[in-house]
């Protein structure tokens, strides 16, 4: 289970938090980190140094331009943020991420990201926007803001304790149909064919979103639709697409 949970990191800045974030990956056994355009060169003597023995992660780490890229074959992203948003988004506390993870994890597809923002911006809404879920950890409110690599700490330590716990009962923690869930590349397809589809029949204005698109990502990633289901709003978003052109041409002819 905790090989199939990725950490990622977006546009990190100090290689001493690189360093660190491997450090607590390790200590608690997970393996997978992701770096998102990292604002810093990752291996140097004080990334090194605060790794503690640790630096194969960062060797091993995998480099990404994008968050989609990163996180194209996960099944579940959730964003970890200090701040609330003018959007709220579905918010889970670090100990409920934790009690998820074996239902999650339970499928050999099930892969989990947990994505961390910059040491001075933290993640963008736009970032956020592309997870299914918020994860906040509960803080001081005026002073909410952690160390990158002690939230990453926080985090992978929840990981750990709900792997030992599934170690210890093994079963009941499937609630799954047994489908797979459609992952973040396949739910990004989605989207775009979904907006594109609502341009071509006047439904969605982008010189006017209201946030539109914001608010049915967020209810789709709320449903955590399956591949299969996710085929059938696509096939549907096809003959809806057909039918406006077939109209449009109609009224061209008129
Ligand atoms: N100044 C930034 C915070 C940066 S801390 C801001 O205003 O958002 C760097 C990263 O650590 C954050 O992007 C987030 O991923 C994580 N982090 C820090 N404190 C956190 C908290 N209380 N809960 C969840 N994640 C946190």
């Amino acid at each position: 289970m905790l090989e199939r949970i990725r950490i990622v990191l977006i546009g990190t800045s100090h290689p001493g938090n690189i360093g660190a974030t491997a450090r607590a990956m390790h200590n608690m056994g997970l393996s997978d980190l992701a770096l998102v355009a990292p604002r810093c060169e990752p291996l140097t003597a004080d990334s090194i140094s605060r790794a503690s023995g640790a630096d194969h992660l960062v060797h091993a780490a995998r480099m990404h331009d994008s968050l989609d890229a990163a996180v194209a074959d996960c099944t579940l992203a959730v964003g970890a943020s200090a701040r609330s948003r003018t959007l709220p988004w579905p918010m889970i506390a670090p100990r409920e991420l934790g009690a998820r993870l074996p239902a999650e994890l339970a499928d050999a597809e099930g892969r989990v990201a947990l994505v961390f923002g910059r040491e001075d911006s933290g993640l963008s809404n736009a970032e956020l926007q592309r997870c299914h879920a918020h994860v906040h950890i509960p803080t001081n409110p005026d002073f909410s803001s952690l160390n990158l690599a002690a939230a990453v700490q926080v985090l992978a330590y929840e990981c750990r304790l709900a792997w030992q716990a599934q170690r210890e009962t093994p079963d009941g923690t499937d609630e799954g149909t047994g489908q797979p869930l459609a992952s973040h590349a396949e739910l990004e397809h989605y989207f775009a064919h979904l907006e594109r589809t609502l341009i071509a029949i006047g439904f969605h204005d982008p010189a006017t979103p209201r946030q539109l698109m914001a608010r049915l990502r967020r209810f789709t990633l709320r449903a955590r639709p399956e591949r299969q289901e996710l085929n059938i709003l696509r096939g549907i978003l096809t003959a809806t697409e057909q039918q406006a052109a077939t109209r449009q041409g109609d009224a061209a002819e008129e």
